[in-house]
């Protein structure tokens, strides 16, 4: 079926046994001697082989939007794959087509994940929480031929239907079998089929296709919070070196009798590469649908003896209140967490600890770094450090996995000293780092000499760990020097009555910029404004106290679960500072 794919070409003949003689003066260069191993490339089909062929035992859940839960083994996913990729090369299907997806974590998703990036198609996870105008750029940028679609989510599809790209040919609607709305009918211009009527008469096997592993794999955009959305293209050997890393001791920990529930949605960031590390691992999966309130999530937890999870720090600390709500809910057996996304408050991670026995690793990532970069987890210098040391060291967000480069430059351009004040502006490179964006050129981002430019502004320790003082665009810049917003909303989230809690600059007319809280207080607590700011008070440097906090009922969210500050600065532009005499005391 794909004549297309080949096997990756055979290394070139030695130059050195046709070329010329060299010239006397200069010694010929012996030829590289090549390792004499086999040269089978790094491709997804294999993950998939291995879960199937060795891990039959393990259970992947899926939980249904009615919060029935369908069952299925590693076997059994590969069969659902091996039958869509069938169906997509009948529908003529290509190597590097993209496939789109706007779904949440189910098992028909993470057939498409396998189906189609196996088979040789590019999988583009597309994020259901992305605006009308979002969503239209992305589906037209990636010129998406089908479109996955979870039932629930076909009305934001219908409000754009006369926008969709013409290269779009089929929406493909995942419910169950006969529960599909509309089947046959048109969405705008385009057909919409069922994904079980697709597969439903195809064959359960495949022979899936070799070819290079620097071939693409899957697309996602990133959060396109401040300008359009920029599209960062895995290849299969990115995606299972990232994955096999994942999995160490120092990272996930994941063995074959794990049982991970990534809340971390399959439409961002391919849910930190879970999917793929599950299969490697063999482990179990639950994957928890749309429904991620605590008690769903505590419920899954329980039932399904989930060892593992990864989610952004909102997931866990909504857990954690609800868990404090409800003094008789405990965990049999604690699972292990990954917080990333945002910055960990240390509150969270001690009452998990200290209450609930639940280890938080705290982890750093983005979209274009597939995304796990740095860990934070002890080494050699503090593996004896007490417990209150550690969780206090735990807010930094870590030292480079293998495979990952970090430095931290200045404005100059220089190194920063790695004494743990210094700023810089964070580069990275390695082997699953983007080297430039989807259908864009002349990105500065990308250096000449390699790097990729992460716009977190860190500092470095002498154990070579980073903290991520700000994202470059949210520091507040005060009399020509920084304050860190993280610090300051990490510092209050340990206030009893703050439930959530966001810093953004002010506009001030003798220092610039002044920071300006905004809490989110816990129901029925109602803090005071003096309340509040005594809490900073020998907690930071006295001239970082915030010049004015504001009481808020919600804070707005991006569409991958992080405060969306670009909307509160221009909510907040005319605001000034009430307390000038934090700011006077520099
Ligand atoms: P995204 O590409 O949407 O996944 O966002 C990546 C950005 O999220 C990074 O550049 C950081 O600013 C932020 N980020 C990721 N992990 C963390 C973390 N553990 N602590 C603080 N910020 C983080």
């Amino acid at each position: 079926m794909f004549g297309l794919f080949k096997n990756r070409p055979a290394a070139a003949p030695e130059a050195a046994a046709s070329a010329p003689a060299a010239p006397a003066a200069a010694p010929a260069k012996p030829a590289p001697l090549h390792g004499l191993m086999m040269d089978r490339p790094l491709l997804i089909s294999d993950i998939l082989k291995h879960a199937a062929a060795n891990h039959a035992g393990a259970k992947i859940v899926s939980v249904r939007a009615d919060g029935s839960r369908v069952r299925h083994t590693w076997p059994q996913i590969a069969a659902r794959a091996a039958k869509l990729a069938n169906a997509l090369a009948r529908r003529g299907v290509q190597q590097g087509e993209r496939i789109a997806t706007l779904a949440w974590n189910e098992h028909r998703h993470l057939e498409i994940y396998y189906g189609v990036s196996c088979m040789g198609a590019v999988m583009h996870t597309v994020n259901p929480r992305l605006f009308a105008d979002q969503l239209v750029f992305i589906l037209t940028d990636a010129a998406d031929t089908h479109l996955f679609i979870d039932p629930t989510l076909l009305p934001a599809l219908e409000a754009v239907a006369d926008r969709l790209p013409p290269t779009l040919k089929a929406v493909v609607v995942m419910g169950e079998a006969g529960s599909v709305p509309g089947q046959g009918k048109l969405i705008g211009k385009v057909e919409l089929l069922s994904q079980e009527a697709l597969i439903a008469d195809e064959p359960d096997s495949i022979d899936w296709p070799v070819f290079d592993e620097r071939c693409a794999s899957s697309l996602c955009y990133t959060s396109g919070t401040t300008g359009e959305p920029k599209g960062v293209l895995y290849s299969h050997r990115s995606t299972v070196l990232h994955a096999l890393t994942t999995l160490q001791v120092d990272c996930f920990a994941t063995s074959a009798a794990d049982v991970l529930l990534p809340v971390v949605p399959m439409f961002h960031v391919n849910a930190w590469g879970i999917p793929y590390a599950a299969g490697m691992a063999g482990c179990s999966l639950v994957l928890p649908g749309p429904r991620l309130d605590p008690v769903s999530l505590y419920t899954l937890f329980e039932e399904e003896g989930v060892t593992g999870s990864a989610g952004v720090p909102t997931i866990w600390t909504a857990l954690l209140q609800w868990l404090r709500a409800n003094p008789e809910k405990r965990f049999t057996n604690p699972p292990r967490f990954t917080v990333g996304g945002t910055a960990l408050p240390k509150p969270i991670n001690e009452g998990f600890l200290k209450e609930y026995g639940v280890r938080i690793m705290h982890a750093w990532g983005m979209t274009e770094t597939s995304p796990l970069g740095a860990v934070n987890v002890r080494k050699a210098e503090n593996i004896d450090w007490d417990e209150d040391r550690w969780l206090d060291y735990s807010k930094k967000q870590g030292r480079p996995l293998f495979g990952i480069e970090l430095k931290a430059v200045d404005a100059e351009g220089h190194e920063i000293a790695h004494d743990g004040v210094a700023f810089g502006e964070l580069l990275v490179r390695g082997n699953w780092v983007a080297a430039q964006y989807f259908n864009r050129t002349g990105d500065d981002v990308f250096t000449d000499d390699g790097w990729f430019r992460t716009g977190d502004v860190v500092t470095i320790d002498a154990l070579g760990v980073m903290e991520i003082v700000d994202r470059a665009k949210d520091v507040i810049k005060s009399g020509g020097e920084w304050i860190s917003s993280i610090e300051l909303e990490n510092t209050i989230m340990g206030h009893p009555k703050v439930a959530m809690a966001a810093v953004i600059a002010m506009h001030h007319p003798k220092w610039d910029e002044r920071p300006l809280l905004l809490v989110v207080p816990k129901p029925g607590s109602n803090p005071t404004e003096a309340e509040i700011l005594a809490f900073y008070e020998g907690r930071i440097a006295k001239w970082w106290t915030p010049d004015a906090v504001e009481f808020v009922e919600t804070l707005p969210m991006t569409a991958t679960g992080k405060v969306w500050k670009a909307v509160l600065k221009k909510q907040y532009a005319d605001r000034a500072p009430t307390t000038l005499a934090h700011a006077q005391t520099r």
